[in-house]
């Protein structure tokens, strides 16, 4: 447009400024789209930051979490299955490490390390068995080692892939738009196309070219793709408010969309704030904490401490340099910012200590030789202890179904009682075996150390639900999405607490690994609509969990913070990792969860639909404006009336008048009832739901009332001082269409509710926008010298009186339309 206005400027008496305004405009959008994309880019720069690495060091003796860039050659870090290792390191100690260097060697398979390992000093990286490198992952066992470089100089940084690439991929709602963008430029080209050849004879050459070029601009929904990216950017860092970091946008909508969140229970139901209830040692009755133990049930607890790998550290230790970020939220509360591992074991160390004994000074007495770590597929973990007489200790705690202990043994059927009641009482249940040794067995394998055990008895221990998770279940229930359970805990425990946090409240059934595992893929997928809670599953499980519902349509959340969650995290269509999880389970996840908590799911999927809502009540706003631009022009040239609108006028309209409010649309608060709806379906299209006939009722609107205006002003004498001529009819169309659409913004900020019940204010930032609008749209048409830039000629009060008739008419019209329909039917997308 601008090229043909300049051409007419040089070659007839055309003046420079159409093109210059046209420049103007163009430069405008572009500074405004720059700047709105650097912030959007700011805010998720600041989000990558969020993803800050963690990591154990030892320092005075004492692990101490810090933030990993803080590490410098000569800490030494203390790492275990799932950890990301942070920087290039000799191995001092390792017990069955397994690291996983595919991102380094391009070896999937993990390699085994050892301490011990001597290596040839010209050995390739992939033979260094004693070494670490950055940027790889631990699959398996434990390790600590001395670090010898860091960032840029460690092996990753010298290939230069330390940088964690995120890849940009679109969400499925801008790979609509692609598609509705190419359908909306056809459109454009066509209505451009009909004008030239309409106006062709009729007009000089440059004028219908312009007009043509006009046209098509009209249609074009200039601001669309930035206004959604800086929605998408917006929804991003409150969702971050909000304790969810969204590591791919993508997730932003899925979540919107998410059917089912299948969740874990401990530490994201509940608060993995343990404490031990009950002890019951072989031969006693079961006994609540509080009361003095006896001697057998403090040997019981002992030999829990020794085979526990958490701590509680030093009541003095300095303060920690872990940023903003605090790794054990959930702990005891003493010892917030102190205790590492395990919140299970230091349940069992903060017993430990209230019976007058600190695990390190245990481990002096008892050092231990040998372990077999816990993992969550097994459900039980094996440590070797050296006594003072030089005989050995083989201590095996977990799951007291997995402990092999033999079955008809009188202990063990008291034991089964024991184990219930607790279980049914919401208790986490341990139990204990042990096995002495003269010598230390050569097979220090599971078939030697965990057979032939005697049975030493069992702890419970409370880990009550979060106090939001059970409003958060009814929240998600109401917005049509169901939660399911998923624990290694054992059914009688889960259940339990599923009946506590109104999961199993809705009907559903208990469903066990074991069951799961006599499961065809088949049979799982028939039945998964029933089952609620998974219990004594390993992580293995999940992605069966979420094949099956996906198999059913449905769009699966799913959260994991262990090494083994990766996979059906990646299956999963949002992959939830938990804050205080895994490096391994983090990378592998959509979104990442500051506090661990399932209420923050349900708040990210709510936000989530806000921003689908607020991209759509943009598009409704623009395409409206836009199609009834070309209903206008179209019509006026076939009637013969000449044309309507210029390109000033339109491109004014479109980039500024619309643009401007638009950009607010971002702020729109939720609706209330955005989580009494169904999902937002993934197939559906963006129109949806009656809104594709909503824009084009208010584009028809928009299109008789501008070219009402237009008509009043080219031929019918409305005042006695102004004479009906085509510049009063452009004039009035322009401020008619540029109003009415501005106006508009108001109808579009709800589906279904009127506009009084919203309340103008609730967004002001909106409100300011719509108000700067109207007024930048009077001033073009109104003010002298301005108005000759935009083709406005001076107009009587009463124009201005209809124009301002004319204008308000779509906010009756819709506001009729909403309160026809309401209670008909409420929003569905
Ligand atoms: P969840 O996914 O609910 O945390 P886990 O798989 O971690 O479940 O634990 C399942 C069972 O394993 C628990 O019920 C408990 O009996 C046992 N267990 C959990 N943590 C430990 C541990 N650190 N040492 C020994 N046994 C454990
Ligand atoms: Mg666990």
């Amino acid at each position: 447009a601008m090229a043909i206005a300049f051409y007419l400027a040089l070659t007839s008496d055309h003046s420079f400024t159409d093109a210059i305004v046209i420049l103007a405009i163009v430069v405008l959008n572009i500074s405004l789209a720059v700047r709105q994309e650097m912030g959007a880019e700011k805010a998720l720069e600041a989000l990558r930051r969020m993803n800050a690495q963690i990591t154990v060091v030892i320092r005075n003796s004492q692990p101490q979490p810090i933030d990993a860039i803080m590490l410098v050659p000569g800490d030494i870090v203390s790492l275990q299955a799932g950890d990301l290792i942070p920087a290039d390191a000799r191995i001092i100690e390792s017990i069955d490490l397994k690291v996983e260097e595919s991102a380094l060697t391009g070896e999937s398979v993990a390699v085994e390390k050892d301490a011990n390992a001597i290596i040839d000093s010209q050995a390739s990286i992939g033979d260094r068995l004693n070494m670490l490198f950055s940027g790889c992952l631990v699959t398996n066992g434990r390790a600590r080692a001395i670090v010898v470089a860091t960032g840029m100089q460690t092996e990753m940084g010298k290939i230069a892939l330390l940088l964690n690439t995120t890849k940009r991929s679109k969400t499925p709602l801008q790979k609509k738009m692609d598609v509705f963008g190419r359908i909306i430029c056809f459109v454009g080209l066509g209505a451009g196309a009909l004008l030239f050849l309409l106006q062709v004879f009729s007009e000089p050459l440059p004028v219908v070219l312009l007009n043509a070029v006009s046209l098509a601009v009209a249609v074009i929904p200039e601001c669309l793709p930035i206004i959604v990216t800086i929605t998408l950017a917006y929804g991003v860092s409150n969702m971050a408010k909000k304790q969810a970091i969204i590591r791919r946008i993508p997730a932003v909508e899925t979540l919107g969309s998410a059917s089912v969140i299948c969740t874990d229970k401990t530490g994201t139901l509940t608060q993995n704030r343990m404490t031990v209830q009950q002890v019951w040692s072989v031969n006693h009755q079961p006994k609540a904490t509080d009361v003095e133990l006896n001697h057998d049930e403090r040997i019981l607890v002992e030999m829990m401490g020794l085979a526990s790998n958490a701590s509680l550290g030093s009541r003095t230790s300095e303060t920690l340099d872990t940023g903003d970020r605090d790794l054990n939220k959930n702990s005891n509360s003493e010892y917030v910012d102190k205790t590492v591992g395990d919140p299970t074991e230091t349940a069992i160390l903060l017993l430990l200590r209230d019976i007058g004994i600190e695990k390190p000074s245990l481990d002096a007495i008892y050092p231990r030789v040998f372990e077999i770590p816990f993992d969550s597929e097994r459900k039980l973990m094996t440590t070797v202890h050296e006594l003072d007489d030089h005989r050995y200790i083989s201590i095996t705690k977990g799951a007291f179904d997995r402990i092999p202990v033999e079955a008809s043994a009188k202990s063990a059927q008291a034991a089964q009682v024991v184990h219930d009641q607790f279980a049914e009482g919401a208790l986490r249940v341990l139990a204990v075996a042990y096995k002495y040794y003269e010598d230390l067995p050569v097979n220090l394998g599971p078939d030697e150390l965990e057979a032939g055990l005697t049975f030493a008895g069992l702890v419970g221990m409370i880990d009550p639900p979060r106090p939001e998770t059970l409003d958060a279940v009814e929240t998600a229930r109401q917005a049509g999405i169901k939660t399911v359970m998923i624990t290694g805990d054992h059914a009688l425990t889960a259940s339990a607490i599923a009946s506590q946090t109104g999961i199993l409240a809705t009907g559903g059934r208990v469903v066990t690994g074991a069951e799961m595992a006599k499961m065809s893929d088949d049979d799982l997928a028939l039945h998964v609509l029933d089952y609620s809670v998974y219990a004594r599953v390993s992580p293995e499980d999940k992605i069966r969990i979420v094949k099956a519902w996906q198999s059913k349509g449905e769009v699966v959340a799913m959260t994991g913070d262990g090494v083994n969650d990766a996979p059906a995290l990646k299956a999963a269509d949002v992959g939830v990792a938990m804050g205080s999880g895994t490096d391994v389970s983090k990378n592998a996840s959509d979104v990442v969860l500051t506090d661990d908590n399932y209420a923050s799911i349900v708040n990210a999927v709510a936000e989530g639909r806000r921003v689908y809502d607020n991209i759509r009540k943009v598009i409704s706003s623009l395409v409206a404006c836009n199609m009834s631009e070309i209903l206008i022009i179209l019509f006026a040239v076939i009637l013969g009336w000449g044309t309507p609108l210029v390109a000033i006028q339109l491109l004014f309209i479109n980039v500024v008048a619309d643009g401007i409010p638009d950009l607010c649309m971002c702020r729109e608060p939720m609706e209330a009832d955005v989580m009494r709806r169904r999902p937002i379906s993934q197939s559906a299209s963006i129109f949806t739901g009656g809104l594709g006939i909503r824009i084009s009722i208010v584009a028809v609107v928009f299109t008789i009332i501008s070219l009402a205006g237009f008509y009043l002003g080219s031929f019918v004498q409305i005042s006695d001082s102004v004479a009906p001529s085509h510049a009063i009819g452009q004039t009035m169309a322009y401020v008619v269409i540029g109003w009415s659409s501005v106006v508009n913004i108001i109808n579009v900020r709800s589906y279904d509710k009127s506009i009084l019940t919203i309340g103008l204010l609730s967004n002001r930032l909106l409100f300011y926008g719509i108000c700067l609008s109207l007024v930048l749209v009077a001033v073009t048409a109104g003010v002298p010298v301005v108005r000759d830039v935009f083709y406005c000629v001076p107009l009587s009060l009463t124009h201005w009186l209809v124009i301002t008739g004319l204008s308000i008419t779509p906010l009756f019209v819709v506001e009729l339309i909403k309160l026809m329909q309401r209670g008909k039917k409420s929003i569905s997308y």
